[in-house]
């Protein structure tokens, strides 16, 4: 008899269960068993050993799901250190990690499906069968040339391909044909070609132009060069880039590299529908290979994926949000991460509370993967690590082709109230460069980080703003749907029209949001076609995508939006870009606010004159003296760098320590308080004075629940182990201390 160590997917310690070896189960295998009275589970073998362990009723193995292993040795070890290091169980990681659909539940054994793995495909292309002889096409061509030159140039290069390569029935590689998606579907409407799925070609080192790759500047030849020269040494690469400097060019040619070599590569992104261009053009030249991942598939189609990669023998390109870094890579080779900088990478609201990029970083080490870190603004964490030597720091400094940095113009609001130059939310120097890009038919972008109408709404009497009843925080006012509503937990009201604290009739809108812009903009701009980018007119992807197109197609003239806008995009005709009010920005009540302040603006910014030189930037702020600013404006990152840096220093806040937080709920306010000060005083007999708090969460209350936070800072160079071993035996203290039974403490080790 063998036993088998076996994690499931609940937050509980590994066990173990006794294991026929007829089942002919390894490690890393998915197999079924039964927890509890009624209800049978996939569990995944972590271990297997020949010694009986001494508890009296071992469950069996019921059976094994799957052909080959799920999990191989780099997963288990990624997932062991993510569970260590984010202080959770492998079953918190399980359940995360692995798509239900991999991972069914049943309450009868029965019921339990596993499901079929299909084989990858890539597209082909033909002509089509009456075009298949040269004559034919030759005719055609003579026809249409004049007047469609790149159709018949499409044409002629997939026959010249079907003859290269000697295809039988006249069908390529729709990849190596150079031609856009839109323009092949136009081709097939006319039914000039045909396309069919196939099995996907073997990708080899030998047949060379395997992928139509883009020919790089020299400063990205350089770029590059620096890349393969740090994963040659084994280090990771921080590719610092300012916006539009064709980072993507420098990963596609480090993709191919690595596809060719029949090695997997990884492209972590935070937000998928936010890099639909990206996406596109690896989609195109990687065809057959590129594998998307992301919460919006359905739960079947992201189940499919991770089975197909784990069968898979290498030569995959994933594209995918921070939980792609779960997804089984048989023959890892590259992992990029993509505006490394991107909170989006860091998962903060349950277990495992991962930061994809820092898996990323540890995978490097684990198993030898080169990874690139890319961003216009590198985190400060990173471009610590970069100037310290801990990874290689590359740079590119200029805009791709012809393409210059925009102007910066920073305008002061209150000076332009004091001149009378301001509109609205308007200073005169925007509405100026707005008028002059309308009035070239080219496009403004507005940027506000707050959707709806008004933040709050507040009696000028008494000075009463209505508040959400489980979070107390202010209720934002939409008028679309003239209700109020609550940012955090979507509880909504009437906007009242008397005050509900003192009956008088004067309730004023206070601050604005993006819904007031673009009702503000389109007054002023009674021409102008404004459109609207934010969570409350993209609730859908197709949305979404409706208002980009839209917007690329130049249908619109102005787009108002919030930090959906910030990235990835590249629309040709911006030459304004407007941001209403970076003070917000600045005075969030956060250590990272200078950072991420600058981080965004400048990321704004980049969407401004990528194609040609006439690219404006007007920040409004009432601070213009303020050194984020400063530096914007001058475009500097490394000495905003420098000085954020020395200023975190000074307070011993990351990237010189790890900030770990410890979050306290509960309904009953008083014994929270007394829960979080037993608990401040557990930890500061451990921590001393590296504990601070317990102070009310910068939301006390959530969805009914009253919360209180203890921040931990542990220096850098301190053993996070040692930490790791005192941290839990202060959790286990308050866990067995009867009095705080009802007290939820969750742990978020670095925390954002
Ligand atoms: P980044 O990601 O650094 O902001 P992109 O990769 O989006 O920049 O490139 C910006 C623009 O410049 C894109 O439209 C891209 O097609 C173009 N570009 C950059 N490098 C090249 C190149 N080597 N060949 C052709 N086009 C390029
Ligand atoms: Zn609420």
């Amino acid at each position: 008899m063998l036993y088998a160590q076996v994690v499931l997917p609940l937050a509980q310690p590994i066990y173990t269960f006794s294991l026929d070896e007829a089942l002919a189960v390894e490690v890393g295998d998915a197999v079924v068993v039964q927890f509890g009275s009624s209800r049978f589970y996939t569990g995944l073998v972590w271990g297997i050993s020949t010694e009986k362990p001494d508890y009296p009723r071992l469950k069996p193995i019921l059976k094994k799901l799957y052909s080959h292993p799920i999990l191989g040795e780099r997963e288990q070890r990624l997932w062991e250190w993510i569970a260590d290091y984010y202080m959770c169980t492998l079953g918190e990681v399980m359940r995360l990690a692995l798509p239900s659909l991999a991972k069914p539940s049943a309450t009868s054994f029965v019921e339990l499906v596993e499901r079929a793995i299909e084989p990858p495909t890539e597209s082909f292309i033909a002509l089509s069968e009456e075009l298949q002889s040269e004559e034919a096409l030759a005719k055609y061509v003579e026809k249409h040339s004049r007047r469609s030159p790149r159709r018949t140039e499409i044409m002629d290069s997939i026959a010249a391909l079907a003859h290269e390569r000697t295809s039988d029935d006249g069908f390529v590689p729709r990849r190596l044909v150079d031609a856009t998606s839109q323009q092949l579907s136009a081709l097939r409407s006319k039914a000039l070609i045909r396309t069919e799925l196939r099995p996907r070609e073997r990708i080899t080192e030998n047949n060379a132009n395997n992928f139509l790759l883009p020919t790089l500047s020299e400063a990205q030849t350089r770029a590059l060069g620096e890349i393969r020269e740090a994963h040659n040494g084994g280090k990771v690469a921080l590719l610092h880039g300012v916006t539009g400097s064709g980072k993507t060019e420098i990963y596609i040619h480090l993709i191919a590299e690595e596809l060719s070599k029949g090695r997997d590569v990884m492209v972590l992104v935070p937000e998928i529908v936010i890099t639909s261009q990206l996406i596109e053009r690896l989609e195109r030249i990687f065809e057959g290979r590129t594998t998307t991942y992301h919460s919006r598939l359905t739960p079947i189609r992201r189940g499919h994926t991770f089975l197909r990669l784990a069968a898979s023998t290498g030569g995959e390109l994933i594209v995918g949000v921070r939980s792609a870094i779960f997804l089984p890579m048989r023959n890892p080779g590259l992992i990029v991460v993509d505006e490394e900088h991107d909170p989006g990478y860091k998962q903060s609201d349950m277990q495992p509370r991962y930061n994809a990029r820092d898996c990323a970083v540890l995978l490097s080490h684990l198993d030898g993967v080169r990874v690139v870190l890319g961003s216009a603004t590198p985190s400060l964490e990173s471009y610590l690590n970069a100037i310290s030597g801990k990874y290689q720091y590359v740079e590119l400094k200029e805009r791709w082709g012809k393409g210059v940095l925009p102007e910066v113009i920073v305008s002061d609001t209150i000076r332009s109230v004091k001149r009378g130059e301001r509109k609205v939310h308007f200073n005169f120097d925007l509405l100026r460069n707005i008028e002059r890009s309308l009035s070239s038919q080219e496009q403004v972008i507005l940027f506000q980080n707050r959707r709806g109408y008004a933040p709050y709404i507040q009696c000028s009497t008494c000075g009463y703003s209505p508040r959400c009843p489980h979070c107390n925080v202010t209720l934002t006012q939409h008028k679309a749907t003239s209700r109020m509503e609550c940012h955090y937990c979507g509880f909504t009201m009437e906007r009242p029209t008397v005050c509900p604290n003192c009956q008088v009739q004067d309730i004023k809108t206070m601050g604005f949001g993006t819904e007031k812009v673009e009702e503000e903009v389109t007054r002023l701009f009674p021409d102008a076609r404004v459109e609207r980018l934010d969570g409350d007119t993209t609730s859908s992807e197709s949305a979404f995508k409706r208002i980009v197109h839209r917007f690329e197609e130049k249908e619109t003239d102005i787009l108002v939006g919030t930090q959906i806008l910030t990235k990835g995009f590249d629309f040709e005709g911006v030459t304004t870009v407007g941001i209403l009010n970076a003070d917000n920005l600045l005075s969030a009540p956060d250590f990272r606010a200078a950072e991420r302040a600058y981080q965004l603006i400048m990321q704004v910014a980049g969407r401004a004159g990528r194609h040609n030189d006439r690219g404006r930037v007007v920040i409004q702020t009432s601070q213009p003296q303020h050194p984020v600013i400063k530096y914007v404006a001058m475009g500097d990152y490394h000495s905003m760098a420098r000085v954020e840096l020395a200023e975190r220093k000074a307070f011993g806040y990351p990237p010189y320590s790890h900030l770990v937080r410890f979050m306290l709920r509960s309904k009953d306010y008083e014994l929270l308080r007394h829960a979080a000060h037993s608990f401040a005083m557990v930890m500061r007999k451990k921590f001393g004075d590296r504990v601070m708090g317990p102070v009310s969460a910068a939301l006390e209350m959530l969805r009914g629940e009253h919360r209180a936070e203890i921040l931990l800072k542990i220096e850098s160079g301190a053993s996070m182990k040692r930490a790791r071993v005192l941290m839990h035996e202060a959790l286990d203290q308050m866990a067995q201390d009867k009095r705080f039974k009802s007290i939820t403490i969750t742990t978020d080790v670095d925390c954002w």
